[in-house]
């Protein structure tokens, strides 16, 4: 596979209303986590075009679009995507430094796929109905008919940021809603590109809007009075303050927040598959996926063993140029970010953990010094009590602690606020189905990790989210029901 070229690609990242590029003073820069450099500058929206955002959405009409012509701007736009895929993929690893192979099998992959996927679903969606027998012999007809909620606010985090944002925007077009999407301040280009793809897809003026900025801009969006829903996934700290937001105007909300997810491991497992898909779950995209597994509970018979063969698997992870097709790891992605994590790895040692790989800051080489990179860190010696066994830390490290038996590994991974995702990992069959129902959390995989189909619920419990996206789930989410009674 060809290296990228190093060049800028995009040099200044608007925002998108009404169906055309809206020029803005204020702008501020679009750092490359991996360099440190600046690549593209990004005009910040104000309270006024956030409100032409959302009154151009209101008056889109795609609303009024049947489904079939609806499934085939989707359809379009997957097409879209597909034809700059390149582009696409060179604009998120600018934004996020992730691994060229990664951004292209995951990210951009992904998003072709999420707007086939909805264009499925909605294609294919029944309505309720209830046939209702009366006292006096009579029936009665119910059916609920399904309409869009209206304008939807469309907030996003900097770790998939294409492949998060179509998981949403796809859902909410295919069921006839407009959206207006606040991506991240750290990752505004491929939802910006987007805009492009979807305007030559056929999607009507105002029913794609993007508005760039900070938290305020976000905070201004999901408060305006013409939203009619509002989806995120970040923080469950910035997710709890979106509520409040909301609260006082009472509209539907779905949250994808943060996760402090586990893996059990048996000692009856295939110890190389497991090891290899732990090895994924605790590093892919350098740890910032809301999935990835940051407590690893083992057996204590086969404790050694796991802990050497991840330890390896670490040391094994290629760091480097994100252009580079041999890249496995790329930097986190920001300074600040890597702030947080580094404190996390100096509240482990004050803990008395053990770092039987990494635990600091790599050596890169000239041109990539400047970046936030870190080591993947894998640490023994902890607890459940410790606060890097309990925080959502966002980086690539992990926990090992060993367990003897089932019970005492389901109540150690249910022992946290959390309720995202789990792992179990096991060659009997009972164990494996009978443990990964006991899990609090709203995925939980055997012998796997983050293999998604998209017609099945996802989201959290706990502090890991309201609600389920995904297949039927999106429609739900996405509609507001009218129930139509007929007396027969
Ligand atoms: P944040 O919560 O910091 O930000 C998420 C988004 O919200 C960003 O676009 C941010 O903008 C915006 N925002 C910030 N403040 C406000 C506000 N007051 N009102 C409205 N919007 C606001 O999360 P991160 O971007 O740091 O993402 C990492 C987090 O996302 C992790 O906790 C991770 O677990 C979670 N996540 C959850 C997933 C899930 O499906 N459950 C999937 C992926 C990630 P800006 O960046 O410009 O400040």
């Amino acid at each position: 596979m060809a290296r990228l070229p190093t060049v800028v690609v995009m040099e200044m990242i608007r925002n998108f209303v009404g169906g055309a590029f809206a020029d803005r003073d204020a702008a501020f820069a679009d750092i490359d986590p991996a360099t440190g450099r600046t690549h593209a500058m990004v005009q910040v929206a104000d309270a006024s075009l956030v409100d032409q955002a959302v009154a151009a959405a209101r008056a889109s009409g795609w609303d009024r679009v049947p489904v079939r012509e609806r499934a085939a701007v989707l359809r379009r736009a997957a097409d879209g995507i597909e034809a700059r895929f390149e582009e696409f993929v060179a604009a998120e690893v600018a934004d996020t430094g992730k691994p060229v192979a990664l951004a292209r099998e995951l990210d951009v992959a992904r998003a072709v796929h999420n707007f086939r996927t909805f264009a499925d679903v909605v294609s294919a969606a029944g309505q309720e109905s209830f046939l209702t027998d009366l006292a006096d012999g009579r029936q009665a007809l119910n059916y609920a008919v399904r309409k869009p909620l209206g304008v939807v606010a469309v907030i996003v985090p900097w770790n998939l940021p294409l492949l998060l944002l179509t998981w949403k925007v796809s859902a909410a077009l295919a069921c006839g809603n407009s959206v207006v999407v606040k991506p991240s301040e750290l990752t505004p280009a491929t939802a910006t590109l987007l805009a492009e793809v979807l305007t030559d897809a056929g999607l009507p003026a105002g029913a794609y809007n993007v508005v760039h900025g900070h938290g305020d801009i976000g905070e201004l969006l999901v408060g305006h009075p013409g939203i009619d829903g509002v989806t995120f996934t970040g923080s469950t700290a910035t997710g709890t303050r979106v509520m409040r937001t909301v609260a006082p105007r009472v509209r539907p909300v779905s949250f994808e927040l943060g996760g402090k997810n586990a893996a059990i491991v048996f000692d009856d497992v295939h110890l190389d598959e497991a090891l290899t898909g732990l090895g994924r779950a605790i590093f892919t995209n350098t740890g910032q996926v809301c999935l990835c597994t940051e407590r690893v509970y083992v057996q204590r018979t086969i404790f050694a063993d796991v802990a050497d063969g991840l330890a390896e698997r670490a040391r094994a992870l290629r760091l480097g140029d994100p252009s580079d097709p041999d890249t496995t790891t790329g930097p986190l992605i920001s300074q600040q970010h890597r702030r947080k994590v580094l404190d996390h790895l100096a509240l482990a040692e004050e803990a008395g953990a053990k770092a039987i790989t990494g635990g600091g800051v790599p050596e890169m080489p000239a041109g990539l010094r400047d970046g936030s990179w870190i080591e993947p860190t894998l640490w023994t010696g902890l607890t459940n009590a410790d606060r890097v066994v309990r925080d959502e830390i966002f980086g690539p490290v992990a926990a090992l602690i060993p367990f003897d038996t089932e019970d005492e590994a389901i109540a150690l991974a249910n022992d946290t606020d959390y309720g995202l995702a789990a792992s179990v990992w096991t060659n009997d069959l009972r164990r494996g189905h009978r443990v990964a129902q006991a899990m609090d959390v709203g995925m939980s995989w055997v012998n796997t990790w983050f293999l998604r189909d998209l017609r099945s619920p996802f989201g959290g419990m706990g502090m890991s989210g309201i609600g389920r996206e995904g297949g039927e789930s999106s429609l739900h989410f996405y509609t507001e029901p009218t129930n139509v009674c007929v007396q027969l």
